[in-house]
């Protein structure tokens, strides 16, 4: 589904991504692992053009898609849930949520839209019960899920979460695990970046690790949970 061959970024002088090769398989989940600065956000954004790719090419359904607009990768099916959780505070739950379909108007019609929001109602609970609350006064675990809702809103094919667990608390992290599992079991392709390395293995089915802006190592994610220098680096083991 996406393919990514020899990608480099760069901010200004400074290289992010180095000669980045990866591919994606529709219906799997993806990890990318790594330490801070290794380049996983910037990988993200790459593809979804917020920091394009200054060589190498990124195809999503055999069609080549660097250089295109955000926008217009957004209207492919690729939808991001950034890192920062980027929600709009002084809009309510419903607002927000309903902004992240704001392009699928005219193409699937209010009722299909109203029926997505029903199924974000129900993997997230707690929205609903806040369904007129200003996004801003959310919890953080919340505007998390609040994310995550909006950008399966934009229903797609491919959906990027940047560190979903980040700063999350332990159950939060399990419910943001399971519903991932959740709108894979639906048809969603997911991309997921994580520092969590455990959590992050622990429901992919491959993974690649990233430092200092390439793909050092990858594999199955029970392949590279059982890999010595995974263990050490990540896993907090240390192989004894
Ligand atoms: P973290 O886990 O800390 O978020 P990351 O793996 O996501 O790290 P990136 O945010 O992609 O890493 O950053 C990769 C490199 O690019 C870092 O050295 C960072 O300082 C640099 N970088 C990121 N964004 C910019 C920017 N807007 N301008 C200049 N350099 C940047």
């Amino acid at each position: 589904m996406l393919r990514l061959e020899g990608v480099n970024t760069y901010y200004g002088r400074i290289q992010a991504l180095r000669d980045v090769s990866l591919t994606v398989a529709e219906g799997e989940i993806v990890a990318v692992i790594g330490p801070n600065g290794a380049g996983k956000t910037t990988l993200m954004n790459t593809i979804s053009a917020l920091a394009p790719a200054r060589s190498g090419t990124i195809a999503f359904d055999g069609q080549a898609i660097a250089g295109l607009s955000p926008e217009r990768i957004v209207r492919l099916g690729i939808s991001q849930v950034p890192e920062r959780r980027q929600i709009f505070g002084s809009m309510t739950v419903q607002e927000n949520l309903i902004l992240g379909a704001y392009h699928r108007y005219r193409r699937d019609g209010r009722q299909q839209i109203e029926r997505d929001l029903e199924f974000v109602f129900e993997i997230f609970p707690r929205l609903k019960d806040r369904v007129k609350q200003k996004a801003g006064t959310l919890s953080g675990g919340e505007q998390q899920m609040l994310a995550l809702g909006r950008a399966w809103m934009a229903k797609p094919r491919l959906l990027m979460m940047d560190e979903p667990s980040l700063g999350l608390a332990p159950l939060l992290v399990k419910e943001i695990f399971r519903v991932s599992g959740e709108l894979r079991d639906r048809g969603t392709t997911i991309l997921r970046v994580e520092q969590n390395a455990r959590a992050a293995l622990e429901l992919a089915d491959r993974a690649y690790v990233m430092e200092s802006g390439r793909v050092v190592l990858e594999g199955t994610a029970s392949t590279l949970a059982s890999d010595a220098r995974v263990q050490t680096a990540f896993l907090g083991r240390t192989g004894e």
